[in-house]
């Protein structure tokens, strides 16, 4: 790692660097967080999109280096968060669209790429309370599911997303566009599915599982008496038995027709708009 390079060590004063080729060697580091291996090691990932990067300074999220191309320079917004970042410490480097696709491996790229630390929560700091909604997902695979659940879960007022044994990335590029900027208001917290099981029995909160075999019909439950976690199962295997056996309900979604269960995604939207229905109006919507 070079000195310059957006990720290493500590942080440095802010700069601004113009970067036109391929083989910069910071871009080379850039791209590599396409790599999960990469996320891991930095804990940063990339953002991409004006109004996702400003979202997210503007909820507090510390941004390492800004990424924008030459087209966007001199444009008010692209300006004042470029003076953010610097202000901050971090990195910004004006590019050309050829670097921007590079990074991105978009054709037709965003004219201005974040790169975030990671932020997750630590599940012993999870207390839900009342009329708090978690959603808890077992071993999900598939990054859009992932992605299309986190936006979800924002959009109805869950509190957070517990990722329980081997999930895919929430970080990776594919799911961080999928969230559509929900990422940076959900908290995550990663765990194993015997950590969790530890945790619910103290949290006091009712764990409605759901599964295709579920007993009770998902209308049905008083999502009211308690603070609740849905808990989803795998998209191939469903929700295994020592999670099943250990929830508060069975809860199935009644189906029709020929499919044999719903989309993961779907499902999650299903349960959390019921389980929230008592709190949502549009009075309140913004
Ligand atoms: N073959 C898997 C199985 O046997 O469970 C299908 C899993 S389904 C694609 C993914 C998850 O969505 C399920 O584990 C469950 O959490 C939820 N799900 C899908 N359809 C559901 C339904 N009709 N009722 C309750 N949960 C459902």
């Amino acid at each position: 790692m070079t000195e310059d390079r957006y990720h290493a060590g500590p942080r440095r004063v802010g700069q601004v660097k113009e970067i036109t080729s391929l083989a910069n060697p910071i871009v080379k580091d850039i791209k590599a967080l396409s790599q999960k291996k990469t996320r891991d090691e930095t804990r940063t990932f990339m953002a991409e999109g004006l109004k996702l990067v400003i979202d997210a300074i503007e909820l507090g999220w510390a941004i390492r280096t800004l990424v924008y191309a030459k087209s966007a320079k001199g444009k008010p917004l692209v300006e004042q968060i470029a003076a953010r970042t610097i202000a901050s410490g971090g990195l910004v480097l004006e590019v050309t669209e050829k670097v921007l696709s590079a990074i991105t491996r978009r054709d037709n790229p965003q004219m201005v790429v974040g790169i975030f630390d990671q932020r997750w929560s630590a599940l012993n700091d999870i207390h839900p309370k009342a009329n708090e909604t978690w959603v808890a997902l077992d071993r999900v695979r598939d990054p859009g599911n992932l992605g299309t659940i986190i936006r979800t879960a924002d959009a109805a007022g869950a509190s957070g997303v517990i990722l329980v044994g081997d999930c895919t990335d929430p970080f990776s590029m594919e799911t961080v566009r999928a969230t559509m900027g929900s990422l940076f208001a959900v908290p995550l917290i990663k765990t194993q599915a015997d950590e969790f099981l530890r945790w619910k029995k103290g949290s006091g909160a009712q764990v409605v599982a759901t599964h295709l075999a579920g007993a009770v019909d998902y209308r049905v439950i008083d999502y009211a008496r308690r603070p609740v976690v849905l808990l989803m199962g795998n998209e191939q295997s469903g929700l295994p038995e020592d999670l099943a056996r250990q929830a508060d309900a069975l809860a199935r979604i009644p189906q029709t027709g020929r499919a044999d269960s719903l989309n993961l995604a779907i499902a999650t939207a299903v349960m959390l708009f019921e389980a929230r229905r008592h709190l949502l109006s549009l009075d309140e919507a913004k």
